[in-house]
């Protein structure tokens, strides 16, 4: 069976593994890194190591960095941290449609608490215009949150760009990276975002554990959602899980220093890819490729539904319809409608996203599978 769904989640690396398991036992540093004895303190110093790497690779501060849950629990504490901490400001939050249900369904709960919210509709390719979004942008708005990596199409954001508009407006800016963190490299002292969510299992890291980049000035201001023993500055009170936290370090140490390499083998995979699928009539590519990364298409087949591929397939290629988050029931992704795809173009978009670990052949071996099943599909359509 081969797994290309890769954006979903990834299987943890050798090397992470290894780290975790020796925060785990009384040979290791388990302990409780808030404890005041040497078993505490050697934790904690554990831990204050791996943030300062951290720090060293995003070319920011080691107390800029909040650990978290994931992603979700990142963009929640960004949204609604800036929420509740600049509410006598303004209550208005600017995002995209095609963010993640974690940014929206937070963005939701923000509009029954009274907060507005404007959801910026992407162009055709998935983009938001910088011009509606500087339009948008009052002098009550708090905060604009896009993400950089769209998990569905790996549409990619201008970041940098988007950051500098709302620097320039002086708004804050969120950017959920989930889908980026690990794979592009990130200079925070070059792009002037002010939160930045991370997770590290979709870099080779374990399920659990992720983060949030809040600059130093805004720290102090950021209502969190968690309250408790008031650990990371009381912005996220919980024991730290160091051996989490060990594991995800070592994987973004390790893809930093491949990811360059790794970037040019997954446009090796992606073109093979492509070129497979070419030998089909009615491939619809729902990506714009010159915007997106080499590591998630997002593709129609003519005449044929994501639910009879993916079931068609589901021995020999794990490919995903709509994204995992939302699927369970084979629902239309909302994403692609907010692009503007209809109809059987939308019933019948897949996710197929790749991992550095996979070969050329292997690729080449589900594409073509993918290739014979949606020819019998189609022909068993008409018999
Ligand atoms: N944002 C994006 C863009 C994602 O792809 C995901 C994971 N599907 C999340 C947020 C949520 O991440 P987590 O699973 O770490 O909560």
């Amino acid at each position: 069976m081969i797994y290309l769904d890769y954006a979903a989640t990834t299987p943890v690396r050798q090397e992470a593994i290894d780290e975790l398991l020796s925060f785990l036992t009384h040979d290791g540093q388990f302990a409780n890194s808030s404890s005041q004895h040497r078993f505490g303190y050697h934790a904690k110093n554990s831990i204050q190591i791996a943030t300062k790497t951290l720090a060293e690779i995003l070319h920011c501060s080691p107390q800029e960095i909040v650990f978290t849950s994931g992603a979700t629990e990142s963009n929640n504490l960004a949204i609604k941290g800036i929420a509740y901490g600049f509410q006598k400001k303004g209550k208005h939050i600017i995002t995209c449609t095609t963010e993640h249900k974690s940014v929206l369904d937070t963005c939701k709960f923000l509009a029954s608490q009274g907060f507005d919210i404007t959801y910026l509709k992407p162009t055709y390719n998935g983009l938001i215009s910088l011009e509606d979004l500087e339009n948008s942008i009052t002098d009550r708005t708090i905060l604009v949150s896009i993400m950089h990596v769209n998990n569905e199409t790996g549409t990619v954001h201008d970041i940098k760009t988007i950051a500098e508009l709302c620097n320039k407006k002086k708004v804050f800016f969120h950017v959920d990276a989930a889908q980026s963190f690990g794979k592009i490299a990130f200079d925070l002292e070059k792009i002037p975002v002010d939160l930045l969510s991370f997770s590290g299992h979709k870099f080779f890291a374990p399920k659990g554990i992720g983060g949030l980049f809040v600059r130093n000035y805004l720290k102090s201001h950021l209502t969190p959602i968690l309250h408790g023993g008031g650990q990371q500055f009381g912005l996220r009170s919980g024991t730290l899980p160091t051996h989490q936290i060990m594991a995800m370090v070592k994987a973004i140490e390790v893809q930093n220093i491949e990811s360059g390499k790794q970037w040019q083998h997954l446009e090796k995979l992606k073109l093979r890819f492509i070129d497979e699928l070419s030998q089909l009539d009615g491939v619809i590519h729902n990506s714009d490729l010159q915007h997106s990364v080499p590591y998630i298409l997002n593709v129609s087949f003519e005449d044929v539904t994501a639910d009879s591929l993916l079931i068609a397939l589901q021995n020999d290629v794990a490919i995903a319809s709509g994204s995992a988050c939302n699927s369970g029931a084979f629902e239309a992704s909302y994403v692609l409608r907010a692009m503007g795809i209809e109809g059987n173009r939308l019933y019948g978009a897949v996710r197929i996203s790749f991992g550095y670990d996979l070969s050329i052949d292997t690729v080449t071996y589900a594409a073509q599978k993918i290739c014979f099943e949606v020819s019998r599909l189609r022909k068993l359509a008409l018999e």
